[in-house]
């Protein structure tokens, strides 16, 4: 059941920050994962504040040479651009594999960005570590979807499918507060556990991400999302790559390789970069680079299948890049 709370809708920003400054209050922007958490009483609010009354958030529009996307345009406008398909297919690919149809007309980038995460004790009666609990129920517990890179006192995985397609495009985020406004690289913007394991973003009381800026690809950029996911319905991702690489003839000149499903922020995986970068994309580097990216990997109990599957998964996606399948 929902609990009781009060729902503003401001029609401006100097507004929202205002209704903001009191503690107890939610962001609602789709509501996809909001009501969700509120229903199941993973937080609680006294009052919701809608950010749906700012129109200037929605939308994608060209900036000089970066493109700027509102953080309330949906998925499914950030899917279907055609600045965004044919720049940044890998934002496109990563936005079509969120949830369904339905939550990808409802749902927005800026709440995809900012949505909690999924781990079943987390999301179920458990007062876990991440809720200010004591201990991490996962480590002894049902692990099999949890992480096997980047694991410290919570194992969650991050549950977006965009957060590592923009991590792979060096995007950047707006944050807004009634203090003014800063900018944040997306791979920065998720907060590992190692760090502080009952946060999820670096967000503080009152401040909303307005926009997201991806800089202009560099010349020679291929990219691509892949998600492997137990049901081809809805689902997260078991293991998935944002892949971009920037191509001289056959040799990587620079690239990033980010995974998801695999740690409790997007990752990106340097060890997999390092035996990409300056190298020609032949079978030997690709399977090199797939390994690399698995060599950190610390599996709990059970989701050592992980492992596997992302070097296979590694292989393909490079292979697919390099123009073979
Ligand atoms: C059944 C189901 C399946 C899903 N599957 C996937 C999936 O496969 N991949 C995936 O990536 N996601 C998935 N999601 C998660 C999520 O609902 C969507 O990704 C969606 O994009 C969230 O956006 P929203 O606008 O609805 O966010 P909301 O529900 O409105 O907000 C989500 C959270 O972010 C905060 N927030 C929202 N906007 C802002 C902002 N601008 N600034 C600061 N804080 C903000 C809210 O306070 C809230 O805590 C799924 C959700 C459901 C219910
Ligand atoms: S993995 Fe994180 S969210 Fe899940 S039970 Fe452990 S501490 Fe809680």
């Amino acid at each position: 059941m929902l609990p009781n709370f009060s729902y503003i809708r401001p029609e401006s920003l100097k507004e929202v920050h205002r209704q903001l400054a009191s503690d107890g209050t939610r962001v609602h922007a789709g509501g996809t994962d909001l009501l969700g958490c509120l229903h199941d009483g993973v937080f609680g609010a006294e009052k919701v504040v809608s950010l749906q009354g700012l129109k200037e958030l929605s939308g994608i529009r060209q900036n000089g040479s970066a493109l700027r996307i509102g953080a309330l345009t949906t998925i499914t406008e950030v899917e279907r651009d055609s600045r965004v398909k044919e720049l940044y297919p890998v934002l496109s690919q990563a936005a079509s594999e969120v949830a369904s149809p339905q939550l990808r007309h409802q749902g927005t980038i800026g709440g995809n960005l900012c949505q909690k995460p999924r781990c079943w004790y987390y999301r179920g009666e458990f007062h876990c570590l991440r809720k200010g609990g004591e201990k991490c129920f996962a480590i002894g517990g049902e692990n099999q979807f949890h992480c096997i890179l980047g694991g410290s006192r919570c194992f969650i995985v991050h549950p977006s499918d965009t957060a590592p397609a923009l991590m792979a495009l060096d995007a950047e985020v707006r944050i807004v507060g009634s203090k003014g406004s800063r900018m944040v690289p997306v791979a920065e913007f998720h907060v590992p556990p190692a760090e502080d394991p009952q946060r999820e973003t670096v967000l503080e009381q009152g401040e909303i991400v307005t926009e997201i800026l991806i800089p202009s690809p560099p010349k020679g950029m291929r990219s691509r999302y892949r998600k492997v996911r137990a049901r081809q319905a809805w689902d997260f991702a078991l293991a998935g790559s944002a892949l971009t690489l920037q191509m001289e003839g056959n040799t990587v000149k620079d690239c990033r390789v980010v995974l998801s499903g695999a740690a409790p922020v997007s990752w990106r995986s340097r060890e997999a970069e390092e035996a990409l970068r300056g190298r020609a994309l032949t079978e030997e580097t690709i399977r090199k680079a797939a390994a690399a990216a698995m060599e950190n990997a610390r599996p709990l109990r059970e989701n050592g299948y992980k492992i596997s599957l992302f070097k296979g998964m590694l292989e393909e996606e490079l292979g697919k890049l390099a123009g073979r399948g």
